[in-house]
């Protein structure tokens, strides 16, 4: 236990940088024993017990952000890695599940998305659960919980009660959010799981992307994402087409931008049907 407390206060006061090439991985310090690891896809978090590391999400798949990821994993533990979760199916969050599994690492998710990803031929997690699931490795625990369906079917957190915090995976996000109904999202679903998650005793959350956020933070993606659903409905009702649902709702005060490839016609569809449009 001293060595690893001494290897924490290494990096307390600064971040660390994984130095192996290829697609820069950055180690941020979020709470005593918590850290994010940011770069190459989705933010992974790390959880530092006495009895092993678990981590939260493994970015885009490849050798080189396997082991970028290893790396400034070790830059703050050399404890053995226990578990992954995986907070929903997008590639960047579950692209390294497999070396994950290969070195013999449990790799935890909903049922949902475990079907869904060996549906697609993709390393799938070998631990599943539907709703609720804690790992407690002494003073580690973690609880994930699944509450309905978000930002895709499967959306999971993964909270850390002794530090207030929680792994957040797609529910939040810096900058425009992907509404991917396609993969089973749910507007009103994402709103009313934000709201579960502002009843938690939680001061800190760790986003899919971009820097920690606070409750207020996680309270103001909610009101944009209900903005975002009346306006929706509001266009529908007043006889817009499907075809241009997305130029009619106004986002740019949001904060948000599209990209082309932001909405492809079966993701309009969604958004449409669960706006009310026949
Ligand atoms: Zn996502």
């Amino acid at each position: 236990m001293i060595r690893i407390a001494a290897v924490l206060a290494l990096v307390l006061a600064a971040t660390a940088t994984a130095q192996t090439g290829g697609s820069q991985q950055t180690v941020r310090q979020v709470k005593p024993n918590l850290f994010v690891v940011e770069g190459a896809g989705g933010n992974t978090t790390l959880w530092v017990s006495n009895h092993g590391l678990i981590l939260v999400d493994d970015k885009i798949a490849g050798a080189e952000n396997f082991d970028n990821l290893v790396a400034a994993v070790r830059s703050v533990s050399d404890l053995p890695v226990r578990a992954v979760f995986n907070t929903h199916r997008h590639f960047d969050h579950v692209g390294n599940n497999a070396a994950f599994l290969a070195a013999g690492v449990l790799v935890i998710g909903t049922d949902t998305l475990a079907t869904d990803l060996a549906r697609q031929d993709k390393a799938a997690p070998n631990l599943v659960f539907s709703r609720d699931f804690s790992l407690i490795l002494d003073t580690g625990r973690a609880d994930a919980h699944h509450y309905r369906a978000g930002h895709t079917a499967d959306d999971a957190i993964v909270v850390f009660p002794s530090v207030h915090a929680v792994a957040l995976g797609g529910l939040v996000v810096s900058g425009t959010p992907t509404f991917d109904f396609e993969s089973g999202a749910n507007l009103a679903g994402w709103v009313a799981t934000l709201e579960d998650i502002l009843q938690l005793d939680v001061d800190i959350g760790i986003p899919g992307r971009g820097k920690p956020v606070t409750r207020a933070d996680i309270a103001a993606f909610r009101d944009s994402l209900v903005t975002f659903q009346a306006r929706s409905v509001a266009a529908v009702q007043r006889g817009v087409p499907q075809s241009k649902l997305i130029a009619a709702v106004r986002v740019d005060d949001l904060g948000w931008a599209w990209s082309p490839a932001a909405w492809p016609p079966a993701r309009v569809a969604g958004l449409w049907r669960e706006s009310g449009g026949k």
